[in-house]
């Protein structure tokens, strides 16, 4: 096991910037991901790590050494890719064993160490198959035991599970998960798929257009995103985004306005354009929305398409004033639609004119020229009713 740290990468080719200036530490033990869009730098990053790519600029350590311009076998990384290339002709116990083959172990050595993988991946039994006798994610397996029985400090993995179809894919996630806990192996993975980043991480790393946005535990990057960037990809459907004008005593946007007191967010002043940010499950029926503690003025909206998903309900809102325009191809980016996650037990139903609310405690709000984050929820200002007692006396 070993920590690994990525010190200033940057890596050019003739006309990209593929990683850019990135800096990160992976504890020892620490499974961590780099998530991002397509050609953001993540295989990149991983490949500076692995040693198949050399950055122009920075160091790479894995424990105590240094490794920059170390060969990827003298690094103790192994490495499972999208593209399983298992041998055809060899079966299990063969391909499993292959790179021990060429480093030379004794028969009794290989055979313990193939045998304690297959069992770690749960291909007992089946070391004597071939290939093609095995399902999708079997032959993943035997890639991931190929690397167990290489017993490296750190695994790299580059979407390992990109190619298996969905259901797969999420029992796959379950067994990366218990692999970890089971090896304890410094783990870095990586996915486009927010959804597997969230759900395997110690941590994941938000890239974008070869920059780090934000390196932190999944529910930190969901709760308090560090930009735009990361609160619009991590989550799914994504984060409502409503460009509006910080005024003297609010947050106003083209079609509707959020009390708040703008000393009260730092690094901007009235006037400045700033972009509130609120997720499906933090817009509410106002009729409904009794139990929440501090809400918004309610919004009239007009529901347009509903999209029941069995679980939840996803309910297209169109602001007061589209009312009647068609959606746009990206309805939860614009700031005149607003996309609702409610419980299949609320009675909605298309085209109804109704109000929502939105959960101050949950709001958040960007720079909208840098992107960055400003403020996540909103404090209720102190404005007790007539009648109600207020905490503070
Ligand atoms: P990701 O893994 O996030 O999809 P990559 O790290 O593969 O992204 O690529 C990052 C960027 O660098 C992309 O724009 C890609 O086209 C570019 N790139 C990657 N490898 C090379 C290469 N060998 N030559 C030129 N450009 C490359």
């Amino acid at each position: 096991m070993a920590r690994v740290r990525l010190e200033h990468i940057t890596k050019r080719y003739e006309d990209v910037t593929a990683v850019d200036d990135v800096s990160l530490e992976v504890a020892d033990g620490e499974f961590v991901t780099f998530v991002g869009p397509s050609g953001c730098g993540k295989s990149t990053t991983m490949e500076t790590v692995a040693g198949l790519t050399r950055p122009s600029e920075g160091n790479v350590y894995i424990g105590d050494d240094e490794v920059t311009n170390l060969a990827p076998k003298d690094r103790g990384v192994a490495m499972v890719f999208q593209n399983i290339a298992l041998f055809p002709h060899m079966d299990v116990f063969e391909n499993i064993s292959f790179g021990l083959r060429l480093r030379t172990y004794d028969d009794e050595e290989i055979r313990r160490r193939v045998e304690q993988a297959a069992d770690v991946v749960q291909l007992e039994g089946m070391l004597d198959r071939m290939p093609d006798e095995l399902s999708g994610g079997q032959r993943q397996r035997v890639a991931i035991a190929r690397a167990i029985v290489r017993n490296p400090d750190v695994f790299l993995m580059d979407e390992p599970l990109a190619n298996l179809d969905a259901k797969l894919r999420v029992h796959m996630r379950t067994e990366l998960q218990r692999l970890h806990r089971e090896l304890g192996t410094t783990i870095i993975y990586v996915t486009h798929d927010q959804a597997e980043a969230m759900t395997m991480s110690d941590r994941i790393a938000v890239l974008n257009e070869g920059r780090l946005q934000q390196i932190a535990p999944p529910l930190t990057c969901y709760n308090e995103p560090a930009n735009r960037f990361v609160a619009g990809f991590i989550g799914s459907p994504s984060m409502n985004f409503a460009d509006g004008e910080l005024v003297a005593d609010g947050l106003e946007t083209d079609n509707f306005r959020v009390d708040l007191d703008p000393g009260e967010v730092p690094g901007v002043t009235v006037g400045d354009a700033v972009t509130l940010g609120v997720r499906p499950e933090d817009v509410h029926i106002a009729s409904a929305a009794g139990d929440l503690p501090a809400v918004t003025a309610p919004i009239e909206a007009r529901t347009d398409v509903l999209e029941p998903m069995g679980d939840e309900v996803f309910v297209y809102l169109l602001l007061a004033e589209e009312a009647g325009r068609s959606m746009a191809e990206d309805p939860a980016t614009a700031s005149d639609q607003l996309l609702m996650s409610v419980t299949p037990d609320t009675e909605v139903h298309e085209e109804q004119d109704l109000e929502v609310v939105l959960d101050r405690s949950k709001l958040h709000l960007f720079d909208s020229a840098s992107g960055e984050a400003l403020r996540h929820g909103l404090v209720e200002r102190s404005e007790p009713e007539s009648g109600e007692t207020s905490k503070a006396g």
